[in-house]
């Protein structure tokens, strides 16, 4: 068993962790490129959204390395999502890849524990370790998954507030660039330990009162940087910042707490007023995400979704209603393999310059043009 699976921002690392750690062999899929979209959307059918062509770009370019077992989560959800897994699978039996095992991590009701637990089970017989060093592995994953997150989510926040101005960004890259390079779960918890503790000592002002936007929407876009044109990079050389509640790790904590029915109960009471179906994917989480920005004291929020994504399209639908009784601006910014990026960057920048005159008029480009 070779095993591989998509990559989506710092998933990717975290699955790579696990295979090390279990001893299992495997190919690290490409960080996302245009390459791996060129290839996805190029197979792909037309309709399909982002993610599957980002996907299936992965699993072709980690097949022709010698992956022979994709690793994906799943879902019998009311999304494409659901199609994800048969897609991908017709699709490269049909490219000639005839041999490749899927193993869908799905806990659903519709699969059952046992039928997870089975699934799982091919992992875990493929590991020469005994369960009990599994278990460790897979909390090593976790860990690096947590400590990415946190990383991730202390350089995007604190870029507003920082002294030397790039600092953050700088520090963000160089914590990336090493952690691939790592080459086992201990080597890499330890190097992130150390970038976790240089984040949260960069020097910063508290007088300073920066621009503070929520990242919300789709959450394979929200996550994994290419496919969102870097969006919260290009907030923190704007001097932004940012707030993401849709990580990797905030997914985990969820699945595993809904079966009892107390996953993200502040987003789903926020939410209940404007959406209180589940309308697949990560719909009612943005919902709920964008009232809570507002309670939060951030000025504003950007949804970013793929092009034609069911959920994040009905959640574009009630974010009117949010804006007009919050008072509350939302920009919605949607990608797919043709978005221009001189377009989306003149419209993160007008979104911003809005907030900042919104915030202190004679701080804003409107603001001083005008004399106001
Ligand atoms: S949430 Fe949206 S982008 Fe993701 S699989 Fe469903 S429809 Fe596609």
């Amino acid at each position: 068993m070779v095993i591989t699976f998509p990559n989506m921002g710092n998933v990717a690392l975290a699955v790579r962790t696990l295979c090390q750690g279990l001893q299992i062999p495997y190919v690290m899929p490409e960080e996302n490129n245009k390459l791996t979209l060129r290839i996805g959307a190029e197979h792909s059918p037309e309709e399909i959204c982002l993610p599957f062509k980002f996907m299936l770009g992965n699993f072709i370019q980690s097949i022709e390395k010698g992956a022979d077992t994709v690793l994906l989560t799943g879902s019998c959800g009311p999304c494409r999502f659901g199609e994800y897994c048969e897609l991908a699978m017709k699709i490269l039996r049909k490219l000639g890849y005839e041999n490749i095992d899927f193993i869908i991590a799905d806990l659903s009701s519709e699969v059952g524990v046992e039928e997870f637990k089975r699934r799982i089970g091919k992992i875990s017989a493929a590991s020469p370790l005994s369960k009990l060093e599994q278990l460790k592995a897979l909390h090593a994953a976790y860990k690096v998954v947590e400590l990415c997150d946190k990383i991730d989510a202390s350089a995007y926040y604190l870029a507003g507030f920082e002294l030397n101005r790039g600092e953050c960004k700088r520090i963000l890259h160089e914590y990336k660039k090493k952690a691939v390079q790592c080459e086992s779960p201990s080597e890499l918890i330890k190097l992130l330990n150390y970038y976790k503790d240089k984040i949260d000592s960069v020097k910063i002002s508290k007088n300073k009162d920066p621009i503070k936007i929520s990242i919300i929407g789709e959450i394979f876009t929200v996550i994994d940087p290419f496919s969102n044109l870097y969006i919260e990079e290009k907030l923190m050389d704007y001097g932004v910042s940012s707030k993401r509640t849709l990580t990797p790790s905030w997914w985990v904590k969820n699945l595993l707490m809904k079966p009892l029915r107390l996953n993200s109960p502040d987003i789903k009471k926020a939410s209940k007023p404007y959406l209180p179906y589940s309308v697949g994917g990560h719909g009612k989480e943005c919902i709920g995400e964008a009232v809570l920005a507002k309670a939060h004291g951030m000025d504003g929020a950007i949804q970013i979704l793929p092009l034609g994504c069911m959920p994040e399209v009905v959640a574009k639908s009630v974010i009117p209603t949010i804006q007009a009784e919050k008072d509350f601006p939302i920009m919605t910014l949607i990608v797919d393999e043709i978005t221009g990026e001189a377009g989306y960057i003149t419209r993160t920048e007008a979104f911003i310059d809005m907030l900042k005159s919104r915030k202190s008029p004679s701080q804003s480009a409107f603001g001083k043009a005008s004399g106001s």
